[in-house]
């Protein structure tokens, strides 16, 4: 069967969708067909404005034309050639990176979740040939609420029923914490404990900020006690929060990043951890790789991100116009909203459970041209890329002041 796009109407993709699409995802009933900048177009011609950003991975709009040159000059030259083989893009990529996070190595890894499992084995590996943890004992501690990806070992050690529910057996050696209290991840941490692993703000959990001496304390403890610190970025790194890291905004330097999402500028998966050699060098050729993983095209598209973010302009937009945000959402704080946590350009916005759930303000936010996305329950998050213009801003703040409106009517 043979299917013409052009003569297929929106509910006909989605029914292509429902039919053969595993149903691992409930999307809202709006089929894009182009985007550019902070905005996408339907099947229909119709315009959104886009406060996802596909969980920051758009970080620097659709299609920025850095990016988009990038890509397709390396597509002109080579696309793959295995770690088999050197390529001219890769080094350039590994070592600008290393530069923008002031480390020195990088394990290039394509998802995020291959960037998290990467560094689970990589403080496996540290603990048992350079802190001398028992043969097999490594442990690792999390926090409560913590979303770090979808494979078996990492849904592990989650606690969300949805994520791990006949999913098990599961991978033994993590310890998971409540998010927030440092004293309990040092009442967690034995000699065996090999890393300490966190989001600097917990995203799915509903942008959940911890207190600012958070981070720090953990700094101190993991130091104290020969801990990796291992800060997942995936999300809220590369400009999101207003500076390159969220860490740098807490005056932390984690032991390892793990980063993703906007490190593909939206076109390829590209993920990496990045460290200095005394933690990433325990690793020895045959131990870890991936087929992709420092593909040239990934690599092209990577150093021109990092090229866009060495010019600290969305970093400072992030910070500049997510102040305006915030500022903005909380003027709806008891007009339909209990209450706004947001870093940069990324707000959780916690809906009156009374009026709605996240869900429903999210599909009336669509028939008002705003794209967001609902986390738990009554929680809504909006993460527009970093291109977004303030009349913009405006604008998603307007729709969603006129949604809660009508929902109070
Ligand atoms: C999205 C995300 C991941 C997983 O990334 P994938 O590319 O979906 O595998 C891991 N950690 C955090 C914090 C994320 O937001």
């Amino acid at each position: 069967m043979t299917i013409d796009a052009g003569s297929v109407t929106s509910r006909g993709f989605i029914d292509l969708e429902d039919e053969h699409l595993a149903h691992t995802y409930s999307p809202l009933p709006v089929v894009v067909a182009s985007a550019e900048g902070a905005w996408v177009t339907d099947v229909n011609g119709r315009r959104y404005l886009d406060c996802l950003a596909a969980y920051s991975a758009v970080n620097f709009g659709h299609r920025h034309p850095v990016l988009v040159e990038a890509a397709k000059k390396q597509l002109d030259r080579v696309t793959l050639t295995s770690r088999a083989f050197h390529n001219d893009q890769l080094g350039p990529f590994v070592t600008a990176l290393a530069r923008l996070a002031r480390k020195d190595m990088v394990i290039p890894m394509n998802t995020g979740a291959e960037a998290v499992e990467s560094g689970i084995k990589l403080a496996r590996a540290w603990g048992y040939r350079v802190k001398g943890a028992a043969a097999n004992r490594a442990n690792i501690v999390v926090a409560n609420g913590n979303f770090h990806g979808r494979t078996t070992t990492i849904i592990s050690f989650s606690d969300d029923p949805a994520a791990t529910a006949d999913f098990g057996p599961f991978t033994p050696g993590f310890r998971s914490v409540p998010y927030g209290d440092a004293a309990a991840i040092e009442a967690a941490i034995d000699e065996n404990t090999v890393a300490v692993l966190l989001e600097p703000i917990q995203g799915e959990a509903g942008i959940l900020v911890p207190p600012a001496d958070y981070l720090p304390a953990v700094r101190e403890i993991t130091t104290r006690n020969n801990v990796l610190f291992i800060a997942d970025e995936i999300q809220s790194g590369l400009g999101r929060t207003g500076a390159t890291f969220q860490c740098d905004n807490v005056g932390v330097v984690p032991d390892l990043y793990l980063l993703g999402k906007a490190l593909g500028g939206g076109i390829v998966p590209v993920s990496a951890v990045v460290g200095n050699a005394d933690i990433v060098g325990v690793l020895h050729s045959g131990e870890h790789g991936s087929t992709f993983g420092g593909n040239p095209l990934a690599a092209a598209v990577g150093l021109a991100v990092i090229s866009l973010l060495e010019t600290g302009e969305y970093q400072q937009r992030s910070r500049e116009l997510g102040l305006r945000l915030q500022a903005s959402l909380e003027r709806l704080v008891g007009r339909g909203v209990v209450a706004v946590r947001s870093a940069g350009l990324w707000a959780g916005v916690d809906i009156d459970p009374a009026l709605a759930t996240g869900r429903r303000v999210c599909e009336l936010l669509m028939e008002r041209g705003v794209l967001a996305k609902d986390t738990h329950g009554s929680t809504i998050r909006l993460a527009p890329p970093l291109v977004v213009t303030v009349d913009d801003l405006d604008f998603a703040v307007a729709q969603l002041e006129a949604v809660l409106e009508d929902l109070r009517a």
